[in-house]
C-alpha cells in the first residue's frame, strides 16, 4: 500500500480559485496520476487558511489575505463530487487550541493533518516576508521553539498525522542550522509526541525545497519510532505531477529505518496497512 494524503488541489497562488480546482475533472487528474504511481489511497488536506472559517481561530494578516473559500463547501465537494478522502491541513495556533478545536469537529474529516508553520506571529516557511522568523534571528532559538512547538502541537490530540516535522530546516544554508547534533532539539518534541496518539509524517515535499531533503532526517524519524507512533506517507502535492514525488527513495529509506507500516484513514480511524 502506498499512500498520499497531504495533498493540495491546486497551487499556494493568488490566482487559484477554488471554483477552477474544486472540481471533478481536476479530482480526476489527481487520481490518474496517483494510480500511475501505483498510490491507491489518495486524499486531499487544503490549508485551513484557505476558508472564511478560519478567522474565527485566528485573525492574522496573513490568514485574512488568504481566507475566501467556504469549508462546508469544500467537504461537501469532497465527499459528493470525488472518490478522494477527506482531509484538512490544521494549523497549530499557540492559545487558539479550542477554537481550532470547534473548527475541526464540527466536520467529518477522514484525518487531520497538523503543521507548525507559525511561532506566535512569524512564519517559520516564509523567508523575506514581513512574517519571516529568521530575519536577525538565533538559530538556536528558533529550533528550539520549533520543536517545543511541534510536541505541544502533538499533545493536544486535535491531530491525526504530524506535517513535514522538521519543516525549521526547509531553507537548508539559506537559514542557519544549528551546529552539532540535532538530537537535542528533537528531544525538546518527544514528550508530546510520545504521550499523543499522533501518525508522524513522511513527506518527500522537503525534496523539492530548497533543504533538498526528506522530512523528517533520520535521528527524528528513529526518535517516534522508539516512542511507538506509526508513519504516514504524503508528497505535499500542490499540483497532480507532484503527487508521489520521489517516492521510489523514500520507500527504500523508511525500510532502511525498519519501517514495515502506512498509516491508513478513515473517519478518523487509523488501521496499519503493509509499506510498499
Ligand atoms: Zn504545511
Ligand atoms: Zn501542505
Amino acid at each position: 500500500m502506498l499512500t498520499d494524503y497531504h495533498v493540495h488541489l491546486r497551487p499556494d497562488d493568488d490566482d487559484t480559485f477554488a471554483s477552477e480546482y474544486f472540481t471533478p475533472a481536476n479530482a480526476e487528474r489527481y487520481r490518474e496520476a496517483a494510480s500511475e504511481r501505483g498510490i491507491e489511497e489518495l486524499g486531499v488536506a487544503e490549508h485551513v487558511h484557505r476558508f472564511v472559517q478560519a478567522l474565527d481561530v485566528w485573525t492574522h494578516p496573513w490568514w485574512e489575505k488568504w481566507a475566501h473559500d467556504d469549508i462546508d463547501e469544500y467537504c461537501e465537494f469532497v465527499r459528493e463530487q470525488t472518490d478522494l478522502r477527506l482531509g484538512i491541513e490544521a494549523d497549530y495556533v499557540f492559545g487558539r487550541e479550542d477554537r481550532m478545536a470547534t473548527l475541526l469537529e464540527q466536520r467529518e474529516w477522514d484525518y487531520v493533518v497538523g503543521s507548525v508553520h507559525f511561532l506566535r506571529d512569524e512564519a517559520v516557511d516564509m523567508r523575506g516576508s514581513e512574517w519571516d522568523v529568521w530575519t536577525g534571528a538565533d538559530p538556536e532559538k528558533v529550533w528550539a521553539r520549533y520543536f517545543e512547538t511541534l510536541g505541544e502541537a502533538a499533545r493536544t490530540g486535535m491531530f491525526d498525522i504530524l506535517a513535514h516535522p522538521d519543516l525549521v530546516k526547509v531553507w537548508g544554508g539559506d537559514a542557519p542550522v544549528p551546529d552539532g547534533d540535532l538530537r537535542r532539539f528533537y528531544e525538546l518534541a518527544m514528550d508530546g509526541i510520545a504521550d499523543s496518539d499522533v501518525a508522524i509524517e513522511v513527506s518527500t515535499a522537503g525534496l523539492r525545497k530548497p533543504v533538498g531533503e526528506i522530512y523528517p532526517a533520520a535521528p527524528f524519524l528513529e526518535m517516534c519510532l522508539e516512542a511507538g507512533r506509526p508513519v504516514s506517507l504524503s508528497s505535499d502535492a500542490h499540483r497532480p505531477e507532484h503527487l508521489g514525488h520521489e517516492y521510489d527513495r523514500a520507500v527504500e529509506w523508511l525500510g532502511e529505518i525498519g519501517v514495515t507500516e502506512l498509516a491508513v484513514f478513515e473517519r478518523r480511524e487509523r488501521r496499519m496497512e503493509p509499506l510498499g
